[in-house]
């Protein structure tokens, strides 16, 4: 049960081959087994899980109408605000803060019948592209426990991969769904921007953060996805659309499918092992029929440094809401206003998260506006364009997810652009508010996972994940066991 994918769990909770509670109670022994060593989780609530279990069952043996995710139990990046459960964002800042209320994905996924294991670590207020920066401590890659797992949910990739839950929620603002699930074997979706709300989400760059799931198969991200999207009158750029089956297209044919292959994803700087095993993914599906379609993105090469610009600027404002006041961490002592404002966030706020502040406050500034972030939002609308020009011409878009597959721990926290470099192929997608998923294609020569990246049109998730799953039913990557996590 364990090894089994939320879709399975899904139909032996149905058939009562197992309760909900015995799976509560299975999840909940592998992460008492593995955390210690894998930190992927900050907190864990055993009570409350299996509260939720008991409820599940309940329902069920009620004859409720149940779904299919109904007694699923799951996780969920510490970034969504918990009701009565601690919710850390990764910082030292809220490390004691119990939100009065659930997101909105909480809610949707709790009302569908999932069961919360407990939350998952990530970088500091989902600033990162490796789990070091949070406060809590680095998560380890079970593929290789010396290197990291990506970021910033790679509390949650790891989660999935070492089989301590079958799925968990993630966040992506420019990669930090798809980055870790393709530095440690597991899929992960970013939604089209708006899809998913981003009520209750702490915020990072709220032009960009989008929520969505992360699991070990396309069709469990689309059983997840089912429960997630949705309108929300809360978050002001929810997309008001009919509810559609994300589930519905997983049988699609291949034949036809004009694949874009862009050249700036295959460039310097792309390590030889991932660009062989993301050319064999191509190849297997030109065998299905599939066309490829050359593509160029002009503008793409713009992205990471437009990113950031506006990322940074963005999180400067919308962390200016951690004073000391309200909530979050206080200095004890200060001597005035100025003081308790300055000391609160110099000891709340790590390295990485004030580095951001600070680029953020000065591409903001009177006389820097117009060169930095004006110039950035007129890039921004550029490198969309692109993307808009392209899917005239192909279907869906084809590329590595990042260009190496998992480095060591340690090895770039001391050089930003390094770790910036990371995100080079996940981050054109959020400026342009695109869907894009990572998924599992094979192995480098140290045995390390490699990620292919998928990017759709706007709202083209189910076709995305129609054709994710037809390439995991011809292969069986996404199946493997992480080796310094065998079952
Ligand atoms: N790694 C990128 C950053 O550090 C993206 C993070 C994210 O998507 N939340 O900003």
């Amino acid at each position: 049960m364990l090894n089994a994918t939320v879709a399975e769990l899904s139909s032996a909770l149905a058939a009562r081959q197992v309760s909900s509670v015995e799976l509560a109670q299975l999840f909940l022994e592998r992460i008492d087994r593995l955390n210690g060593s894998l930190n992927a989780f900050i907190t864990v609530d055993a009570e409350r899980a299996l509260e939720q279990a008991r409820r599940a069952d309940a329902q069920r043996a009620g004859n409720a109408v149940v779904g299919p995710l109904t007694g699923v139990p799951i996780a969920h990046k510490d970034i969504y605000c918990t009701k009565g459960m601690r919710t850390t964002c990764g910082s030292r800042m809220l490390e004691n803060f119990v939100s009065p209320y659930d997101a909105h994905v909480i809610e949707r996924l709790e009302s569908a019948g999932t069961v919360t294991l407990g939350k998952t670590n990530m970088d500091e207020f989902a600033m990162g592209s490796s789990n070091e920066t949070s406060y809590y401590g680095p998560v380890r890659n079970c593929w290789n426990r010396g290197c990291v797992p990506g970021g910033s949910s790679g509390g949650s990739a790891v989660a999935v991969a070492a089989r301590m839950a079958p799925a968990a929620t993630g966040t992506d603002t420019g990669g930090s769904i798809r980055q870790p699930a393709a530095l440690t074997g597991t899929c992960g979706l970013k939604p089209t921007y708006g899809l998913v709300s981003r009520y209750g989400m702490i915020a990072f760059a709220s032009s960009l953060d989008q929520g969505g799931p992360m699991a070990r198969s396309a069709q469990d991200l689309a059983l997840l996805l089912n429960a997630m999207a949705g309108f929300d009158r809360r978050d002001s750029t929810s997309v008001e659309r009919a509810p559609e089956d994300y589930a519905r297209m997983l049988d699609l044919s291949l034949d036809g499918l004009r694949i874009g292959v862009p050249e700036q994803f295959f460039g310097e700087g792309l390590d030889a092992d991932v660009r062989a095993r993301v050319e064999e993914a191509l190849h297997w599906f030109l065998a299905q029929g599939a066309r490829r379609v050359p593509l160029r993105l002009p503008n793409a090469e713009l992205a990471l440094p437009v990113y950031y610009v506006l990322a940074p600027a963005e999180a400067s404002s919308n962390l200016s809401r951690y004073d000391g006041v309200r909530y979050g961490h206080r200095a004890t002592e200060y001597e005035d206003l100025l003081d308790m404002y300055v000391r609160s966030r110099t000891e709340g706020f790590g390295e990485e998260v004030k580095r951001r502040i600070l680029v953020g406050t000065y591409v903001l500034s009177h006389g820097y506006y117009d060169a930095y972030y004006l110039q950035a939002q007129k890039l921004r609308r550029l490198i969309a364009q692109d993307f808009v020009q392209a899917y005239r011409d192909c279907d869906v878009i084809l590329g590595p997810t990042t260009p190496t597959t998992a480095f060591a721990l340690g090895s770039k926290v001391d050089d930003p652009l390094q770790m910036y470099l990371n995100d080079i192929y996940t981050i054109p997608a959020p400026l342009a508010g695109l869907p894009a998923l990572s998924i599992p294609c094979g192995f480098d020569a140290q045995g390390l996972p490699v990620g292919l990246q998928l990017t759709g049109n706007y709202f083209a998730e189910a076709r995305l994940l129609g054709i994710a799953q037809r390439y995991q039913l011809a292969t069986d990557w996404h199946l493997r066991v992480p080796r310094e996590a065998p079952l």
